[in-house]
Order: structure tokens, then sequence, then C-alpha cells
């Protein structure tokens, strides 16, 4: 006999049950009880709402009840009905109660009371529990449908890329070395180097920093390509916005320009934070609450002007402003916190690198809504951008999110052999090792741009969470590696 002859408890919420005989299975959230009755919140994790499971003490005997507590798993037998309380539509009148895993209320540490999210970072393998967490895990599911779907929707090809490769993509990214030398004793090389030629690859190998390349390879036979999987950075910035161990979409496309990237980009983003509109509103509600809550805790000139659910109406009905860098560093340059010294880093010239601060005000404060910024000095970005015919700046954007800063880093690529190997030599790139990416520039080369998604970044957005590290199940990070 099957076991799992369940009804999820999102279906028990629609009126196809009513009246019928089912069972549940599910982890009890709370449970009250009284002479007469007990009432067990019950989650099953398919939806943000609990499903209440009516215990007569004289149906169910009383040493199961005991054992129905905060965090134990349980199987429920019983019919479906109208609710008399005030909350729900319906609820489960229980004949039968089965114990799957009792759950020690001395020792369980998830209590029905409000536990801080720091606290809950340190119990990641049961958060997935709370309504918060199975809210975003949710959402973060939805999200990662809508971006397969959107692409195979206009006939993107979803490419495998190597997470093992010997290029670092952006030439100066932090990465995790791959290896099966013995770390204490190394084979080593008669300038006493350690000799990679003897380990497993024959070569130096990392985790992957970006699937760009070979998606650019790809985009180069199938013409429209994206890829969609995990991206390592050992950069030791202990940020909100940064993880070792981060997903990352990179579409590329053959016969784009940098304008057609950009139409691309906003119209992807927008799509994609309107299918959690559409699709998870129940858990979206509860985020937006939840945001509420936390912004009332802070300083009134330092709260959100708007509301989660207000902010991710406003992205995608609105259109993203679109302007240079030089334009930017103009508004910069003249805007208040830069004229009395608030910056951390004030922008003086025409070539500074934007910080954070400085994306936040474009974004939060000047435009107040996302904005695509094009066009940067080639010093500041990757050998593979596209130069401009000013000689000074490439074709690339970054796109900016209010809260979040960049969410997307992308460009037209460099499809010039000649430039793109002088630009190489520029900056010191070994033109032998890359042969194979310099191969598609000699052969039926033709203009192509793509653009990089922090999935995280986006889930960060789109359920108004306030670090990184709890939008992903179980988060990478400087010092911590736990679960
Ligand atoms: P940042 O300046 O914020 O560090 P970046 O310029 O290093 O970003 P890219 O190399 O352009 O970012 O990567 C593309 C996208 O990947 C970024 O726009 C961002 O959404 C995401 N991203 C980059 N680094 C991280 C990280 N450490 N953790 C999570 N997402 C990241
Ligand atoms: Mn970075």
């Amino acid at each position: 006999m099957a076991f799992n002859k369940r009804v999820k408890i999102k279906n028990l919420l629609t009126e196809d049950f009513l009246n019928k005989e089912v069972s549940a299975m599910g982890w009890v959230r709370t449970k009250r009880s009284n002479k007469n009755v007990s009432f067990i919140a019950l989650n099953d994790g398919s939806t943000i709402k609990n499903f209440q499971v009516v215990a007569d003490p004289n149906q169910i005997d009383d040493e199961i009840l005991k054992k129905c507590n905060t965090g134990a798993c349980i199987k429920v037998r019983g019919k479906v009905v109208a609710s008399q309380g005030a909350g729900q539509q319906a609820e489960l009148l229980a004949s039968g109660i089965e114990i799957l895993g009792e759950a020690d209320p001395e020792k369980y540490p998830l209590q029905p009371k409000k536990h801080s999210l720091e606290f809950l970072r340190e119990i990641a393998h049961l958060r997935v529990r709370t309504n918060t967490f199975g809210a975003v895990f949710r959402v973060r599911h939805a999200l990662a449908y809508a971006v397969h779907k959107y692409f195979n929707d206009k006939g993107f090809f979803y490419i495998h890329t190597p997470i093992i490769t010997a290029s670092d993509a952006e030439g100066a990214g932090e990465t995790f070395k791959v290896t099966t030398f013995d770390l204490k004793n190394p084979p080593l090389d008669e300038k006493g180097n350690i000799d990679f030629k003897q380990d497993f690859f024959e070569r130096e190998t990392n985790l992957t920093v970006s699937g760009q390349l070979e998606g650019e390879l790809a985009a180069m036979g199938l013409a429209d390509i994206y890829t969609f999987g995990p991206t390592f950075r050992a950069e030791n910035s202990n940020t909100t916005r940064h993880l070792a161990e981060f997903w990352m979409i990179e579409p590329e496309m053959a016969f784009y320009d940098a304008e057609d990237n950009q139409d691309l980009a906003e119209d992807f983003l927008k799509y994609v934070i309107n299918y959690a509109l559409e699709n998870c509103m129940d858990d979206l509600e509860f985020l937006n609450k939840r945001a509420e809550d936390e912004e009332s805790t802070k300083k009134a000139d330092q709260r959100a002007e708007m509301g989660l659910l207000d902010r991710l109406k406003f992205v995608v009905d609105n259109k993203f402003e679109r302007l240079s860098y030089t334009e930017a560093i103009d508004i910069l340059r003249n805007s208040n916190p830069n004229k009395k010294k608030k910056f951390q880093y004030l922008i003086e010239s025409w070539g500074a690198d934007l910080q954070s601060e400085h994306e936040r005000y474009l974004v939060e404060k000047h435009f107040k809504k996302p904005v695509i910024l094009t066009d940067y000095p080639k010093e500041i970005k990757a050998f593979y951008m596209r130069q401009n015919d000013d000689g000074k700046t490439v074709a690339a954007m970054d796109i900016l999110f209010p809260g979040i800063g960049e969410i997307v880093g992308g460009s037209q690529r460099e499809e010039r052999l000649d430039k793109l190997t002088q630009r190489m030599e520029e900056m010191d790139i070994p033109t032998e090792e890359m042969w194979w990416y310099l191969d598609t520039r000699k052969f039926g080369s033709t203009p192509h741009a793509g653009f990089g998604l922090g999935f995280e970044r986006l889930v960060l957005f789109v359920t108004g969470m306030g670090n990184i590290r709890d939008v992903i199940a179980f988060p990478r990070t400087p010092g911590n590696a736990e679960f």
C-alpha cells in the first residue's frame, strides 16, 4: 500500500474536498486545547496557510494528542468540513491521528514565538519550517520556474556551462581552487612552484565565477541561449548582497546590440516579477506584512518609501530610466550628499568607479525607479565589452534596483578580433590560453550581447528580505559553510 495518499493543504483549502474523507500530513505549528477539544494548526509546506485540525478527545487517544506538539510530524485522517471559527473556510475533523515523528517540546529549537533572522540562520536546517522561510523558498521556486518559462517561450536554449574551469572570466575575480593534490605535499617543478601539470586536469583549475565565456560560444551556433547555474566568488565581502556561492542567470544572444540587450533585460525582469505577483500572492502578502513590521523598527528617514507589494507593482508598471555613466557622474557630482561630503567615496571626476552608495542614490533618491546605466569607462569594465567609438567607453550596462543596487551586469560583446586582442593585451589577459574564445571572432563573428542576473539579488528584491543569506537555503559566506 502506498504510504502517501495525502491531500496537500493547498488543495484541502479549495472547495473540492469539502465533506470528503481525506488524510493530511504535516508539521504541527501550534496546538490549543480545552477539556472538550484540541485545535491543531497543521502546515505541510504547500502553502503559507495552516490547516486547522479539530481533535475530539473522545475520538483521539490522549497519549497521541499529547505528542501533537509544536514541531511534531503527524498524519491525520478525517472529514473536511466547513469551519465554524473565523479565519478559515474549512477544517479537518480528525477520526485518527498517527505520530510520524515526535518533537520534544523541551528541546525543539523552533518555538511558536518570533525568532530573529540571525538566530534562524544558526538553525538553517529547521528554518524552512517557519512562515517566513516557507514563503521565501516558495517564491524563490516560482521565480526560478518563471526564468525558465520566459526563455523557453522566447525560443532560448538552456546551456549547462562547466562549473570547473581553467579561466577566470572577469580577469580579477577571486576564485576557489580545484585540486586533488595533497595540500601538505604538492609536487613541485624545477623552480619550486606547484606543478599543476601533475594535477587531475593537468592544469590549474577553479570553480567558475561566470558561465558567460562558454555561453558566448554556445550563442555562436544556437543564437539565443541562457545559463542558470551556480557561481563561486571567494571575495571576502561580508555584505548583505554578496554570497560566496550564488546562482546566476546569463542569457547570451547573437544578433543583439546594446539596446536590444537592455530591452530584453528590462522585459525579462518585469516578466519574472509579474509572475511572482500573479502566482505567489499569499506568500507575498505575508512578506509584505513582515517587511512592514521590520520597517516600523527603523528610523523614519531610513524607511523605504513604498511597501513591498507597491514596489513590485511599480517596477512592473514603469519604464526603467536609461542613462549613460557620464550623465550619472554629472548628477552625482552635483548631488547634495556629494557636495556636503556625505558620500564615503566622493565623486570627483569622470572615471570613478561607482560604489553602492552612489548606485542607491541614483535609484532611491534621484530617479526613484530602476535605472539602466550604460557606457562605462573601459578601465573599470571587463576586457570582452565592446569598445565605443569615443575610444573611452564600452557598451556596458548595469541595472540598478532600489534597496539592492546592482542586480544585473551586462554588455554588448567585442566581436571585432583586432579590437578584442588589442584590449586583452592591454589588460594582460593571456590570448594563447583563450584561443577558443578568440576563434569565435575569427570564424563567423557577429554582434552579440548578454547579461548576468544574480538570482539571489532578484529573490531578495521580490521577497523584501534584507539579507542575501536569507534567500538561499544554505548560504555560503566567509566563515560559514555549515549545513
Ligand atoms: P558587485 O559590484 O555587486 O559585487 P559585480 O560587478 O561583481 O557585482 P558581476 O560580475 O557583473 O557583478 O555579476 C553579475 C551579477 O551577479 C551581479 O549583477 C549581481 O546580481 C550578481 N552577483 C555578483 N556577485 C555576487 C555575489 N557575491 N553574491 C550574489 N550575487 C552576486
Ligand atoms: Mn563583485
